[in-house]
């Protein structure tokens, strides 16, 4: 039986801890896939096992107090895809690992408060003696909540004189989660409340619960809350209302309802049309052969893409496989859950970032145990434990939110689905109607087999788009649109269609600015200003969340002259309904959508069309058919140049190519608006024609000039602390370690202030390297560590305090 135990921690560590499995009971749980509770420093902490084995070590080890799972949390495949990426993006291999499993089932140990035993001792004071009691009463208490209860200070006092001890427990087992159901009172209830509803109708009283009663007796009870109150006239207050009238009762269930409730019926399957067919049928001989395979499908916007994903999954899952479904954070629309649900019912688990804790552990544990077949989810869901995996699609695999910026890992999603296809035998469907150059160079390559769809399953096709030169217009503007824009609308709503305008929100700040000295407010812990926001009287920093009541006196000469400048969301909508008095509009932006439904309610409103015009930023652009817009407009086309990085001119291209292929979807026609200071830049013009292949050969021809991704991978260091000076020695300690490295200076750039050298308080330096392309995990991994060995041998003084984070493919 194995003796010792590797074990590894959600740290940045990168070496794994050897620990020692003393006794019988440890040595035969020890299991590699599980998790342990194990001696770290002066605590106790959740380790992972990723070895286990009979090498004495040369050094003391602990031993493992405790194996915490009976089966391991994490598949030989999982382990290894968190391996990948632990080399690969260069993290700790804890890290990895924490960021593939559910809450649930992480690292997280809590702090607990336990008493002694025995009566509680007479020189207590009263308070003193009810704390002490009522931890005994509870066994053990966690510290949190004792924190909320009762006076730090107090209880602080107690555990000094030992009555209180201080312990750490791990957090593993997720509480049972209970919700509101609402059923009828009794069996009479229904009948009642259809009289009462009567009388007052006859009396012609119109109260708001009567009509949410009048709902109720035409739905069917018992349902649960979350089902009622998307539902405006069924509010929470509103059933409570009712309830009071003792006609509905209301009753916590135990939920562990992961349905999904839309309609589902299988026969609804699309017949695939000759191109897609063709399509289709590559992907099945991939299927059929189980090896590992990876497709590029290229389509515009409505070409079919979903339904030829639709396919392939039906295929794997007649194999006896699974599926994962890749989409861009904001692509989880219900739109698209809805269409996959249309066909495999509840062989879905949906995983989004609005799950709770709870909701998340469940999808997992049914992927894990085979309830449930195919996952669905944004980045992170490549992780999702799918048994037997075939099939991975990564829709618009070009999304930049498919990196993951921070905290470590910073991988990337469609790069990790790659590596899990290749793990798993299975085949990767990444599609795009603006592939990424790196997708598109691996196509050229041959590493991915390119598909194509030219044409839209239906007559429609795609929009026609006008440029219009904002420089022409300077003196035909209304407010923030150009005439011919403007008259496009009016013609819209006349006809009773909808328009959808977008604006790039990194172009659009609120700020004020004192009209007497020219002082903008800055945020005190990062270098921007502060953004206006208008309706809560509020300024906020969109960086770090610091926010502070609207002044009224300039902090700097101290006048009462601090007005609203710049262009807001907020003001943006504001002058839209100016100018459009009749019209209903709707923001939808950051702002707007951080509830958690508040996304999906904002598309219903506007699907069920009691809304005309759709106010956003680029969140509106994605995954959206809407039948009745027929005018879309981009207020800012090229706000996205003016950002130093070497894709924006690709990104600019993405954006405007899917907000060209968005209307005119059902048939009617539809028409497309950029504003732009650069009618003639290529990105421009190239969305403009819907040319991607154009666009995509001059900007590959321009990336190898500049020897940038995909002829190169880049890996950008930040350098980050509290105090200046000591981030830019190290950041140049660490430069010069790197460039010793490699050998020679060429490919190193920096360091050099970040874009925002100052973020919540830290000054931020940065450098970057670029290396070949086809460095893998194992290339990249022996360059940062011997960097990193070379570094600690030539570290400045108080190096500990400024922290270094590795970003291996950084998108900017
Ligand atoms: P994409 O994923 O490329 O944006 P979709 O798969 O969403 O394209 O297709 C666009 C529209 O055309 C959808 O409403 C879809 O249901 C419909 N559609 C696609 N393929 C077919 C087909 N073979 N037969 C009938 N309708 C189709
Ligand atoms: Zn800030």
């Amino acid at each position: 039986m194995p003796a010792y135990a590797d074990i590894v921690f959600s740290t940045a560590v990168r070496q794994p801890f050897t620990y020692m499995l003393s006794g019988e009971e440890a040595r035969s749980e020890a299991e590699v896939g599980k998790r342990a509770w194990v001696p770290l420093r002066k605590h106790k902490a959740i380790g992972f096992i990723v070895n286990i084995h009979n090498q004495v070590p040369d050094f003391d080890t602990r031993p493992v107090v405790k194996i915490l799972d009976d089966t391991p949390v994490l598949s030989t495949e999982l382990l290894e895809l968190s391996r990948w990426i632990h080399r690969f993006y260069y993290c700790g291999w804890g890290e990895a690992i924490q960021a593939a499993l559910p809450a649930g089932l992480s690292f997280h140990s809590e702090k607990k408060l336990r008493a002694a035993g025995g009566p509680v001792p007479e020189h207590l004071d009263d308070r003193e003696s009810e704390i002490v009691k009522e931890i005994q009463k509870h066994g053990s208490y966690s510290q949190k909540e004792a924190h909320k209860r009762w006076n730090d200070e107090l209880v602080g006092r107690l555990v000094g004189q030992k009555l209180l001890e201080i312990w750490e427990e791990p957090a593993v087992k997720m509480e049972a989660r209970t919700e509101n159901m609402w059923r009828w009172r009794d069996e009479n209830a229904r009948d009642k409340a259809k009289k009462l509803v009567e009388e007052h109708e006859k009396a012609d009283k119109n109260y708001k619960w009567v009509r949410a009663l009048k709902l109720l007796t035409e739905l069917d009870l018992p349902e649960f809350q979350r089902n009622l109150t998307p539902c405006e006239l069924l509010e929470y207050y509103t059933l409570n209302r009712i309830a009071d009238e003792g006609l509905i009762r209301a009753e916590e269930v135990e939920s562990n309802n992961l349905s999904l409730r839309h309609e589902h019926d299988p026969t609804r399957l699309k017949t695939l049309n000759e191109e897609q067919e063709e399509a289709f049928e590559q992907i099945h001989t991939a299927l059929e052969s189980r090896n590992y395979a990876s497709f590029l499908l290229y389509g515009v916007t409505g070409s079919g893409k979903t339904e030829v994903y639709i396919h392939a999954l039906k295929k794997a899952l007649e194999q006896g496989r699974g599926g994962l479904v890749l989409v861009p954070e904001i692509g989880l629309t219900p739109q698209i859950v809805k269409r996959f649900y249309m066909i495999f019912g509840d062989d879905i688990a949906v995983l989004h970032s609005r799950l709770t804790n709870r909701e998340r552990y469940d999808a997992w544990r049914a992927l894990q145990q085979g309830e449930k077949r195919i996952a669905i989810g944004a980045r992170s869901a490549v992780f999702a434990p799918v048994r037997n995996l075939g099939l991975i699609v990564v829709d618009e695999e070009h999304d930049a939110s498919y990196k993951q910026k921070d905290p470590a890992p910073r991988y990337h999603g469609r790069d990790a689905a790659i590596m899990r296809a290749h793990i798993n035998d299975a085949v990767v469907v990444m599609g795009s109607a603006t592939p990424s150059m790196v997708s598109l160079q691996g196509a050229k390559k041959g590493k991915n087999t390119m598909l194509t769809l030219r044409e839209r399953p239906f007559e429609a096709t795609l929009p026609e788009v006008e440029v219009l030169d904002l420089k022409q217009y300077r003196s035909a503007m209304r407010g923030p649109i150009a005439v011919p824009l403007f008259q496009a609308i009016e013609a819209a709503l006349e006809r009773e269609e909808q328009a959808i305008l977008l604006y790039n929100r990194r172009g659009f700040s609120f700020y004020l600015q004192c009209g007497e000295c020219g002082e903008i407010p800055e945020c005190p812990n990062c270098s921007v200003s502060l953004t206006f926001h208008k309706s809560k009287k509020q300024l906020r920093c969109h960086y770090c969340g610091y926010s502070e009541r609207q002044p009224r006196r300039c902090k700097e000469c101290g006048q009462e002259a601090v007005h609203p400048k710049g262009s807001g969301t907020q003001q943006l909508e504001e002058q839209i309904a100016e100018l459009f008095t009749e019209a209903r509009t709707l923001r939808m932006d950051f702002d707007t959508t951080s509830g958690k439904n508040a996304h999906a309610d904002i598309l219903k409103t506007f699907e069920r069309k009691e809304a005309d015009i759709l106010v956003g930023t680029q969140i509106v652009g994605k995954g959206l058919d809407f039948p009745d817009v027929t005018v879309v407009g981009v207020i800012d086309a090229d706000t996205e140049l003016a950002f130093p990085s070497f894709r924006s001119g690709e990104r600019m291209f993405q954006l405007l190519s899917q907000v060209a292929g968005r209307s005119g979807r059902a048939g009617k026609e539809g028409k497309v608006y950029f504003q732009t200071w650069q009618p003639d830049h290529p990105a421009i013009q190239a969305a403009q024609k819907h040319q991607f292949n154009e666009f995509a050969h001059q900007e590959l021809a321009q990336r190898k000039m500049l020897q940038y991704p995909p002829y190169s991978r880049i890996i950008r260091f930040v350098f980050k602390g509290k105090k200046e000076g000591r981030v830019r020695r190290v950041a140049m300690a660490y430069t010069e370690s790197l460039m010793e490295t490699i050998g020679h200076p060429d490919p190193v750039l920096g360091p050099s202030p970040a874009p925002i050298s100052r973020m919540q308080n830290y000054y931020r330096w940065e450098s970057l390297v670029k290396i070949k392309p086809d460095n893998g995990a194992g290339a990249i991994e022996q360059l940062l560590d011997r960097t990193f060995e070379r570094y600690e041998k030539h570290k400045p003084r108080g190096a500990s305090s400024v922290r270094i984070n590795v970003n291996v493919d950084a998108l900017e």
